[in-house]
């Protein structure tokens, strides 16, 4: 199959899992979108991260319309979160892109709900805080004010979500080491040590959800990374 010349080619020889989820992953990383949240967030632009995630989420949607939960596990993760945050007690239909509804009480100056920890979104102007209220803070490019300069946001260091369905999904729960995500992976792949769960009641190696938790693996790793 090949998907990087704008169109699909089906290798109809291949079993039909195969297919589904080999055509799922050409799906999502045809589209070339939701694959950017990282850079938007290194650059600051909580706006184009955000919307990144959004067709994020509207490609895993497409990859489950494609993919059955009996014979395919889904895993959908995060290598790393961000100093990426939002307070202020912003009241309910606040645009996430807007203001908190209240005033430094240091500086007496507006401030966004969305703030980083550190990134090119530092400003100073005549050494004080920019106030925001006088730039364009919706503007697609805008990078949101953080508390250090550098060129580049950094990575986070808390905890991230892990979601998954499936086959064997229910080895996902609880809090993990990242590392164990890859072996619990394998596990329900068929792949490497203690595959004997593979084996069906006839003795015949059942294999129906490897190829479909490989291109799971394999989804998430590019979207991600
Ligand atoms: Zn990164």
């Amino acid at each position: 199959m090949a998907c990087n010349q704008g169109s699909i080619e089906l290798n109809l020889s291949r079993a039909d899992s195969l297919l589904v989820t080999e055509l799922t992953v050409c799906l999502l990383l045809k589209r070339g979108r939701g694959g950017r949240i990282d850079h938007g967030h290194h650059e600051g632009k909580a706006k184009q991260a955000l919307h990144e995630t959004v067709e994020m989420d509207r490609a895993i949607g497409r990859a489950d319309l494609l993919t059955s939960v009996h014979d395919t596990m889904t895993v959908v993760t995060a290598d790393h979160s961000h100093v990426f945050n939002f307070g202020g007690y912003t009241g309910r239909g606040n645009t996430i892109f807007g203001l908190a509804p209240m005033l430094s009480d240091i500086d007496q100056k507006p401030f966004t709900s969305i703030i980083y920890g550190n990134g090119p979104g530092y400003k100073l102007l005549n050494g004080a805080r920019e106030n925001v209220s006088t730039v364009d803070y919706q503007d697609n490019n805008y990078q949101a004010q953080a508390a250090v300069p550098l060129s580049m946001e950094t990575h986070g260091g808390e905890d991230v979500a892990v979601f998954a369905k499936g086959p064997l999904a229910h080895l996902l729960h609880g809090v993990h080491e990242q590392n164990y995500i890859p072996h619990v992976m394998a596990y329900a792949a068929c792949i490497g040590q203690n595959r004997e769960h593979c084996v069906s009641s006839s003795g015949a190696a059942d294999l129906r959800p490897v190829l479909s938790s490989i291109a799971a693996l394999l989804t998430v790793t590019r979207i991600l990374c």
